[in-house]
């Protein structure tokens, strides 16, 4: 069955890659996943139905090659010695079980390994301090370190083959490699063959790729990852002139060109900060260089933007971490021409969270991701209804639509009732706000779905009651007698939170605003303070907002930096350094104690010592209260309600527990999913076990 439009037809033909051949174009690039040693089955199942979805090549995160890289609390691949094999073995087996081949990102970090588990002192190509703020110096490499690496990297490749991968990488991507260390002037200030021009500072990568494909070459290929462009200008390697260099010296000697930029959090860049195809620029030249297939990557979803990627000769094979995340069958999509089903990525890198927090990533768009193993949840398959059950969905935010879509696709009896006439709930709201309209992907893409089920209504600017919901479930009447409410949460106004357990004082005396108020469209007048104790991106959002229009505004944390949270998005540099580019005022670590008319005052964290502040409107960016009246009024009805026939009734998303996007999202799933089903009273899902 191929109900697939020929224009697409180019995606999906073959790739030679050196002695292997990819069945698309489609390419799961490496990414870290929080998965790694520590939970093989959980990284398994989860590379494993990215191959059943369609990706021609599915790649591990980084792999390190031996105790002296170490990443310590981070969870990424291990590959010391023999005992490892058999956990990448796992996942090999995983993704070759559906026809994709698997490729291994080898990885020494160097300097950016602070070693906290080996305690081995890290190495570099010059003494340096490690990247981390760890009390750690990186030695000086002498020539028989530079020996032992080598051996290392080779020992690796042959175990990565052993283990089962087709495609093994050299790993020069991201300035968290040893081999980048060595490209770049400012970590190798070596005098001897291995620093000074390009060619000694190459000569290390080259040695390493050369023995790479003499040891395993024969079977797999040989992937290079490098970032051709730092965004540092002149200081760091450039597309226009070493990043070049490299490309063009090393050209044919690998079997597939991996390019991108450096950092990670360039890289792996929010939409906050960047659209879809935000690499072109710099990756553009690698092909005009080298006849061996290049992949690279930009956030990709949409299939004409990626069909036109290939006509233009910008790349072969359409490099994926988070849209594969996002949506593990978007190539199976594409192939069936189901576009409008593509769940695409909306670029928030909560996925990242997970990895930097050392838990299994989640995924704002996809909530069976991380899922796989420990539920048994697959993205494109849920389990039939078992009854002609009807189901009333209260509110139509992420959390209601998704278990109004998923209780849909069971095959339920659904009606969604949202107050709006809009759907979306927050996430509607939130995607007016600066930089955060792919967040809309959210609801678009149920909306569009939900449109499709007969099964479900939808009803839009339907603010039910609690009568209303009495009535629906009345089993004379229309028996919707499940009941989930979804109806979110509000911005406290009282600045109840982290710093204060209690109403600050004073408020009463100013104008008052919470971020609902501001997303509503009331005006804030003169100058503005925010108080942010929330820490995520809300507060800085809203100060872009508010100086973007016209206002003076100070952004007050009690943290050591604004939208701290943000740091595990890798936005918050980029957040801080915008904010302060367009003139807003920033004070951390203080608290706000008291308000007054047109004016607040602050408060050191650690000294007490007190400032004053103009203020015209205060903007309290504190906590949110679930939206649960509806739930305690029914609640106090009980009996009533078991008489007219309301069998269950729950609160579901930020209704149950403010949090995060992706919570509701999952929290709606996971309703959906359990929804007439028994569970255990202990752990609701399986564990990794160490073995003793
Ligand atoms: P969540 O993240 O949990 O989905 P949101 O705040 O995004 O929460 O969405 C909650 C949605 O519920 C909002 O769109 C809101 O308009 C809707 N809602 C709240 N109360 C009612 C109600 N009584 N009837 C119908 N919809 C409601
Ligand atoms: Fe994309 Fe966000 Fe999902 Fe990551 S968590 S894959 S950025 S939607």
């Amino acid at each position: 069955m191929s109900g697939r439009d020929p224009y697409y037809d180019i995606l999906f033909e073959k790739i030679q890659i050196g002695p292997v051949t990819a069945r698309n174009r489609f390419y799961q690039v490496p990414h870290c996943n929080g998965m790694g040693y520590l939970r093989p089955n959980t990284l398994a199942a989860m590379r494993g139905i990215k191959a059943e979805g369609g990706w021609a090549v599915v790649c591990t995160e980084e792999v390190e090659i031996h105790a002296n890289s170490d990443n310590g609390s981070a969870v990424e691949g291990r590959l010391w010695d023999d005992e490892d094999i058999p956990a990448l073995a796992k996942m090999a087996e995983a993704v070759h079980e559906h026809g994709a081949l698997a490729g291994i990102e080898l990885v020494h970090g160097g300097y950016s390994s602070a070693n906290h588990y080996s305690r081995i002192p890290p190495i570099a190509p010059s003494l340096t301090s490690v990247n981390s703020y760890d009390p750690v110096q990186a030695r000086a490499m002498t020539k028989s370190d530079i020996r032992d690496f080598r051996r290392w990297h080779r020992k690796a490749a042959l175990r990565s083959k052993q283990a089962g991968f087709d495609l093994v990488y050299v790993y020069a991507g991201h300035n968290l490699t040893l081999l980048m260390h060595f490209l770049s002037r400012r970590f190798n200030q070596r005098t001897d063959e291995y620093g000074g021009s390009i060619e000694n500072r190459i000569r290390l990568f080259r040695e390493v790729l050369e023995e790479t494909i003499e040891a395993v070459g024969d079977n797999c290929a040989i992937a290079v990852r490098f970032a051709v462009d730092e965004l540092l200008g002149p200081k760091g390697i450039t597309c226009k002139s070493e990043g070049r260099e490299v490309v063009e010296i090393l050209a044919e000697i690998p079997d597939l060109w991996d390019v991108n930029i450096s950092e990670w959090e360039n890289d792996s860049a929010t939409s906050r900060f960047q659209k879809e195809g935000y690499q072109e620029p710099y990756i553009s030249f690698v092909k005009s260089l080298t006849s061996k297939p290049v992949v690279g990557v930009g956030r990709y979803t949409s299939p004409d933007t990626m069909v036109s990627l290939i006509h233009n000769g910008v790349m072969d094979m359409i490099g994926a971490a988070r849209p594969s995340i996002a949506d593990p069958f978007l190539p199976k999509k594409i192939e069936e021409g189901r576009l409008d089903e593509i769940r695409e990525c909306i670029g928030c890198n909560i996925c990242v969270a997970g990895d930097w927090l050392s838990v299994p990533m989640r995924c704002t768009q996809n909530p069976t991701m991380g899922e796989e193993w420990r539920r048994g949840w697959h993205p494109e398959r849920i389990e039939p209804s078992k009854s002609e059950k009807g189901i009333l969905v209260v509110g139509g935010g992420p959390a209601g639509l998704e278990c109004a879509l998923s209780l849909g696709k069971r095959g339920y009896r659904v009606i969604l009732a949202e107050a709006s006439e809009v759907l979306g709930g927050r996430v509607y709201r939130e995607s007016m706000l600066p930089g955060l309209a792919e967040w809309r992907r959210v609801s678009e893409y149920r909306e569009n779905l939900l449109e499709k089920i007969d099964m479900v209504k939808l009803y839009r600017a339907s603010k039910l009651s609690t009568e209303d919901i009495i009535e629906f479930s009345a089993k004379d009447k229309f028996e919707y007698s499940h009941v989930f409410l979804a109806t979110g949460a509000r911005w406290r106004r009282d600045g109840i939170g982290r710093q204060h357990r209690k109403p600050i004082p004073g408020l009463e005396k100013i104008t008052l605003m919470t971020p609902d108020e501001l997303m509503d469209g009331v005006g804030a007048s003169g100058r503005v303070v925010i108080f942010d104790d929330d820490h995520y991106y809300m507060g800085g959002v809203l100060a872009e907002k508010l100086v973007l229009e016209g206002h003076k505004v100070l952004l007050v944390t009690p943290a050591p930096d604004i939208s701290n949270w943000t740091h595990h998005t890798m936005e918050q540099g980029l957040i801080q350094s915008k904010l302060l580019k367009l003139g807003v005022e920033i004070a951390t670590q203080q608290n706000l104690v008291s308000v007054n008319s047109k004016q607040i005052e602050l408060a050191c964290v650690f000294t007490d010592r007190r400032t004053l502040h103009e203020c015209e409107t205060l903007v309290l960016v504190t906590e949110r209260l679930p939206n649960d009246e509806i739930y305690h009024a029914l609640q106090e009805r009980q009996k009533e309600l078991t008489e007219s026939g309301l069998k269950t009734l729950k609160c579901i998303g930020d209704c149950f527990a403010p949090g995060i996007i992706a919570a509701s999202v999952h929290s709606g799933h996971l309703a959906a999913r359990e929804f007439e089903k028994d569970f255990p009273d202990d752990v609701p899902f399986l564990r990794e076990r160490v073995v003793v």
